[in-house]
C-alpha cells in the first residue's frame, strides 16, 4: 500500500480485493501513529471505531453494495460533532464535550461509507489563520515542521498534505479551507453558502461558516463534496439545489481582478501568473477587471464575524454544558470565571470586539456599515460575473509563515486579504496547487458565481491534467 493514493484509486483497489478496508484503515492510523506526534494535526484518532466502520465498509463492499467512498478513511475537523467521539473546536471549553448526535456532514459521509479516523486540530472555535490558536497546541506544516499548516483548518489540511489521510473535512467562515489547502500544498473547496448543511457544524459566524473538503485532487474533493452537500431540514439556511456537477470542457472567461494581482512579492507573483497562463495555454481567455471594494472586505469581515462570533459564543455559560468553574460564589461569578478560563486570548478578542460594534451607540458605526460594505462586494461579484465566468486569484499574499512569527493579531487578520471577499459574498471558491516559493506550495485560488462550483470543479480538474503540482508530495 501506498500513501496518496487518490479516492477513486483506492476505491478499485477495494473493489479488486488488493486489500480490505480494514487493512486500509490500518495502514493509514499506522502512518498518524508514525508521524503524528510531531504534526500534532489531530486532537482525537477514533480506532476502535474507525476499526469497526471498516469492518462495516468490508462487509457493505462484499455484498457489491459499496459507492465511491465506501471504505475510504478520513477525518473531520473537531467543529463538527461526532457522537459518542469528543468534539472539542480545539478550545478548552469544550475539552470535555462529547456530543449526542452527527453534524449532518458527519452523518452523510458515513452513509456514503467513509471510515473517520478522528478528528482534526484547528484555531479556536475557528478562530485564526494559523492553527496556533489551539488549546491542544499548534499543528505543524508537513513540507517544514517549522511552520504553520494555516487556519483555521491547519490539521485537516496537514492530514491531508502528509498522507495520513486521503481527505479531510473542513470549515471556511474567511478562508480557513482555502489557506491551509494552499499551505499544505493540497486541494480544498469551500462551497457556496447554503450548499452543505450547517447543522452540527459549531457555530462561529453564521451568515458565513461553510463546510467543505479538503483532497489531493478536484476530483477527490468533488468526490466528497456530492456526499456532503445538500438540503438539509435541519438547518434552514441550506440551498434546495441540484447537485454539483462538474462542468462540460469549453472556453472559460478567466477574471483576473488586477487589486489582487498587485502587490505580490515577485516569486509569488510568477508563480501564479505562470498558472494563469496555463489555463490561457489550455484555450481559456485572460480578462483583467476590477474588484474596487476588495480593501474593505477585512475590516467589514472581523466586524461581521466577530459580532456574529460574540452572540453564537454566549451559550457557553459554564451551565449546561461545556467548561465550568469551580465553587462559583454566585450566577455572575459562575459565568465570569467559566468564561475567563474556558477562552483563549483569540477568542475573547473576538466575543468582545463583537460585542463592542452590536452595543447601543457603535451598531451603526460599525455592524450596519460593514453591512453595507458587504452589499458592496456582493454587487462588485456580480458586475464582475457579467464579464468573466471564474475568477483566479491568489489565496494567500505568501506562503506558510513561521509557527510564531505573525504574533500581531491585526497582521494576522491580514492574511485573509484575498479570502475574505468570497466569504462575505457567500461564493464557492476552490484551493489548488500551482508551483512553490522557496520549497513551499502556492495555492492558485478559483472563485465562481453561487453554486456554480461545476466551473470551480471543470477549470480545477483541466489544470490538474495539464500540470503535477497536486502530485508532489513533502518528504517524511
Ligand atoms: N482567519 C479568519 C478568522 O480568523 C477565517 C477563519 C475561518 O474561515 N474560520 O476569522
Amino acid at each position: 500500500m501506498q500513501p496518496f493514493a487518490g479516492i477513486a484509486e483506492l476505491g478499485r483497489g477495494l473493489a479488486r480485493g488488493d486489500y480490505s478496508a480494514r487493512e486500509l484503515a490500518t495502514f493509514h492510523l499506522e502512518r498518524i501513529a508514525a508521524a503524528d506526534g510531531d504534526l500534532n494535526a489531530f486532537i482525537h484518532v477514533a480506532e476502535e471505531r474507525a476499526l469497526r466502520a471498516a469492518e462495516a465498509a468490508d462487509r457493505r463492499i462484499a455484498r457489491g453494495e459499496g459507492g465511491p467512498l465506501t471504505g475510504i478513511p478520513l477525518a473531520h475537523k473537531d467543529i463538527f460533532c461526532t457522537a459518542g467521539v469528543a468534539t472539542t473546536c480545539a478550545s478548552r471549553m469544550l475539552a470535555d464535550f462529547v456530543p449526542p448526535y452527527d453534524a449532518t456532514v458527519v452523518a452523510r459521509l458515513a452513509a456514503a461509507g467513509t471510515v473517520c479516523l478522528g478528528k482534526t486540530n484547528m484555531d479556536e472555535f475557528a478562530m485564526g489563520s494559523s492553527s496556533e490558536t489551539s488549546w491542544f497546541g499548534p499543528s505543524r506544516n508537513p513540507w517544514d515542521r517549522g511552520r504553520a499548516p494555516g487556519g483555521s483548518s491547519g490539521g485537516s489540511a496537514a492530514a491531508v498534505g502528509a498522507g495520513l489521510v486521503p481527505c479531510a473535512t473542513g470549515t471556511d467562515t474567511g478562508g480557513s479551507i482555502r489557506q491551509p489547502a494552499a499551505f499544505c500544498g493540497v486541494t480544498g473547496l469551500k462551497p457556496t453558502y447554503g450548499r452543505v448543511s450547517r447543522y452540527g457544524m459549531i457555530a462561529f459566524a453564521s451568515s458565513l461558516d461553510q463546510g467543505g473538503a479538503f483532497g489531493l485532487s478536484v476530483e477527490d474533493v468533488e468526490t466528497v463534496l456530492g456526499a456532503m452537500e445538500g438540503h438539509d431540514p435541519l438547518d434552514s439556511t441550506s440551498a434546495e439545489r441540484s447537485p454539483t456537477r462538474r462542468n462540460g470542457a469549453g472556453s472559460m472567461r478567466v477574471g483576473l481582478p488586477s487589486e489582487y494581482w498587485t502587490g505580490l512579492s515577485g516569486d509569488m507573483g510568477d508563480c501564479l501568473l505562470a498558472a494563469a497562463k496555463e489555463l490561457e495555454a489550455a484555450g481559456h481567455v485572460l480578462v483583467s477587471h476590477s474588484l474596487p471594494h476588495t480593501d474593505a472586505a477585512v475590516p467589514a469581515y472581523y466586524v461581521i464575524a466577530g459580532a456574529e462570533a460574540s452572540a453564537n459564543l454566549s451559550r457557553y455559560d459554564g451551565v449546561r454544558f461545556g467548561f465550568r468553574a469551580e465553587d462559583p460564589a454566585d450566577l455572575g461569578d459562575l459565568y465570569r470565571r467559566s468564561r475567563a478560563a474556558g477562552f483563549g486570548t483569540e477568542v475573547k478578542r473576538r466575543i468582545l470586539t463583537g460585542t463592542y460594534t452590536l452595543s447601543v451607540g457603535y451598531y451603526d458605526a460599525y455592524y450596519l456599515k460593514a453591512q453595507r460594505v458587504r452589499r458592496r462586494i456582493q454587487q462588485d461579484f456580480l458586475e464582475a460575473f457579467e464579464e468573466v465566468d471564474v475568477i483566479a486569484a491568489p489565496v494567500a499574499p505568501g506562503p506558510a509563515f513561521e509557527l510564531g512569527a505573525v504574533d500581531d493579531p491585526v497582521a494576522m487578520y491580514r492574511q485573509d486579504v484575498f479570502t475574505t471577499p468570497a466569504s462575505l459574498a457567500g461564493l464557492p471558491a476552490m484551493s489548488m496547487p500551482c508551483g512553490f516559493v522557496g520549497g513551499l506550495p502556492v495555492g492558485l485560488q478559483l472563485i465562481g458565481p453561487a453554486f456554480e462550483e461545476g466551473r470551480l470543479l471543470a477549470l480545477g480538474h483541466e489544470f490538474q491534467r495539464r500540470t503535477d503540482w497536486h502530485l508532489r508530495h513533502p518528504e517524511g
